[in-house]
């Protein structure tokens, strides 16, 4: 069977500890999928110049955000590594030299919500790297280099959030922005036809969708889910809220049909 492809909208980091609606939406996802060999998760959180891979056994959970509660600090979360995993992806991705590092972690967009899913910490993970210097084509191509993967047991994961803007952000006043609604919707709607060309040109898409992702690193993970949908495969949204102006709307591409 060939393994679903999930993207999550990860949103503040306090959602690892919270037991929320979106905590619980990551904890039901989990359970309506296979239980995958190794996770690949492409994360907005570790941007880097070229392609790189975590490749430790044992890879360290990294707290890369500033005054939250120290409960948020004290958590780890202790999946192993795949340096098997790390190989694979290198020798799939033929367009680029893929380079691994041997003591890069994991960062919150990946802990917050494996910990949810898989709260054992019993599936070995493995960072995919995001080049934000390039653009959305780019990252697409990548994506598609890895579809063997899906067959292979493998889970591949994309944490960003499709509507981010902190500069907007709101802690005090969830309610949706406007524009950061319509932009969500307007990208489901979009995701839901399959027009994948215009969402890997996101800035063509006019001035909510430049609100909504003023920089890129928590969209592009997205594309690398997207380009693993192949034909007729549906898409199916959860934790589609916005709050203020931030949208955690997931995506699962080839799940189960319910
Ligand atoms: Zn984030």
């Amino acid at each position: 069977m060939r393994m679903p492809a999930l993207f999550v909208g990860h949103g503040n980091p306090m959602n690892a500890i919270d037991r929320n609606e979106f905590f619980r939406g990551w904890h039901e996802i989990a359970h309506r999928l296979p239980k995958p060999a190794s996770v690949l998760c492409i994360s907005a959180h570790w941007e880097t110049e070229g392609a790189w891979v975590t490749a430790s056994e044992q890879p360290p959970t990294i707290h890369d955000f500033y005054g939250f509660p120290k409960a948020l600090y004290d958590v780890r979360y202790p999946a192993p590594g795949s340096p098997a995993l790390a190989a694979r992806v290198a020798a799939l991705v033929s367009s680029e030299r893929v380079q691994q590092d041997p003591g890069r972690g994991l960062d919150h967009g990946t802990w917050s919500v494996l910990s949810a899913m898989y709260p054992a910490a019993d599936v070995p993970v493995v960072q995919l790297g995001i080049d934000t210097r390039r653009e959305g084509s780019h990252h697409y191509a990548i994506g598609r280099q890895l579809a063997q993967l899906r067959d292979e047991n493998v889970l591949v994961m994309g944490s960003g959030n499709m509507v981010h803007n902190l500069q907007l952000f709101s802690f005090h006043d969830p309610k949706p922005m406007a524009w950061a609604e319509r932009c969500d919707e307007e990208l489901r709607r979009r995701i839901a036809a399959g027009e994948h060309e215009a969402l890997v040109n996101y800035d063509s898409l006019g001035a909510d969708a430049r609100l909504a992702v003023p920089t890129p690193e928590h969209y592009y993970p997205l594309l690398y889910v997207l380009a693993l949908q192949q034909e007729r495969e549906a898409a199916e949204f959860f934790n589609a809220r916005v709050v203020s102006s931030l949208s955690m709307t997931s995506v699962l591409i080839g799940g189960p049909q319910a």
